[in-house]
């Protein structure tokens, strides 16, 4: 029997016993507060409430949709060598930005629209014939709420050490992620260019933070860079190349897209504009896309150098147009088999966002955490 009664789902979803005592009696089936609810019974009160008791926490959900998307582990058909995600991480003002910008800006073409000032949240180059995808996260805050949600989007991770600096309270920070994260590490000992700088007080510094330099018989690169001199970038590069090589990040490019959104936004002309970066299948204009709270019919792909693409592979970061609502940075977006299934999906997590934030925190979310109470 199924021991929920009139009282038990009124706390559980915080609504008064005697509106669900109306509902029934309106249903033809006058009840006390203390009998019993069949589940189905219990999930329509709820619903009628604004509470979808039915859908499951939504890490599950994105899990179970990744593994029917990509048919589990074992089918690796069509998997093939992607280009290589890497994550810049380090403290504020150890050069992060500038570094970025140096290293694509060799890949920008003088007159690009906008060129290296339009802001971008990932972008991708070609070194030594290898394709690496350069994500922008606004800092290890965000890259850890993001890999706490699932969304583990980085294959590498560059740690921004400042010379002249050393290791600082945000770079422990980015260490511990980047182990959490269990991705390899590779150091850029950035800003060499400065005078009287101490290497071996650096080096010295990463060590006893568990990161010793491959130099000192460790299994971390030091690469001195300097992003203003531009001094060390082939050789960040290279490195970067030969890790990726030894790793073989895969992907495949024939299974339903997904992957992550990175940042989005309101555009006066375009409507909702957001970075995505496809993990795994490949993303095509007119594909319906769920995304968070949002979901839409992908209308235009953009890469970062805002061209126009008819397709996106795994690992590529674009800009797309189509979603009707702003989702959130580490949001998982989904192809889904059709704009109707995608509607659904979004509008049961804003109803049930609504339902949250009217009932406040602490509701529970599945019959399993009403039985468990
Ligand atoms: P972020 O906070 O880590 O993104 O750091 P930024 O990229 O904004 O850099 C902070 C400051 O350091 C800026 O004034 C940069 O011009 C400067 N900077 C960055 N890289 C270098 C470098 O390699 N050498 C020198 N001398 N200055 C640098
Ligand atoms: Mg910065």
């Amino acid at each position: 029997e199924f021991p929920i009664t009139i009282r038990s789902l009124s706390e559980a979803i915080g609504r008064p016993a005697k509106t669900l005592m109306t509902m029934m009696f309106q249903r033809g089936e006058p009840l006390t507060i203390n009998a019993g609810l069949d589940e189905e019974t219990a999930i329509e009160l709820s619903m009628e409430c604004g509470v979808d008791l039915e859908v499951r926490h939504e890490r599950d959900i994105e899990l179970e949709l990744v593994e029917k998307l990509t048919g589990g582990d074992d089918d690796v058909e069509g998997e093939t060598i992607r280009p290589t995600i890497v994550t810049i991480l380090g403290h504020v003002d150890h050069g992060k930005t500038t570094l970025l910008d140096a290293l694509r800006s060799a890949n920008v073409a003088d007159g690009e629209a906008g060129g290296i000032t339009q802001h971008i949240a990932a972008y991708q180059v070609e070194h030594e014939g290898q394709k690496i995808t350069f994500v922008d996260t606004p800092g290890h805050a965000a890259f850890g709420e993001m890999r706490a949600r699932g969304a583990n989007v980085t294959d590498i991770v560059v740690l921004v050490v400042a010379a002249d600096d050393g290791v600082m309270p945000q770079t422990k920070e980015a260490i511990s992620h980047a182990k959490a994260a269990g991705v390899p590490v590779i150091v850029a000992m950035n800003k060499i260019d400065l005078q009287g700088v101490d290497e071996q007080r650096v080096l010295q510094e990463l060590s006893t933070n568990n990161v010793l330099p491959a130099e000192w018989g460790g299994d971390y690169e030091v690469i001195r860079t300097s992003a203003t001199t531009r001094q060390g970038l082939d050789e960040l590069l290279h490195t970067i190349v030969l890790t990726a090589e030894l790793h073989e990040y895969k992907g495949n490019p024939n299974v339903p897209a997904h992957g992550v959104c990175l940042e989005a936004f309101r555009d006066e002309g375009r409507g909702v504009l957001a970075w995505l970066i496809v993990q795994q299948g490949t993303l095509r204009i007119g594909d319906d896309v769920l995304c968070g709270p949002a979901y839409g019919r992908i209308r235009a792909i953009y890469d970062d150098h805002g061209n126009e693409l008819e397709e996106a592979p795994p690992s590529t970061p674009i800009k797309v147009s189509g979603l009707d609502v702003v989702p959130g940075a580490g949001d998982h977006f989904f192809a889904m088999a059709d704009i109707d299934e995608a509607r659904e999906a979004a509008e049961s997590r804003r109803q049930r966002g609504r339902a949250e934030s009217l009932a406040g925190r602490g509701l529970p979310r599945t019959l399993e955490d009403i039985l468990n109470q």
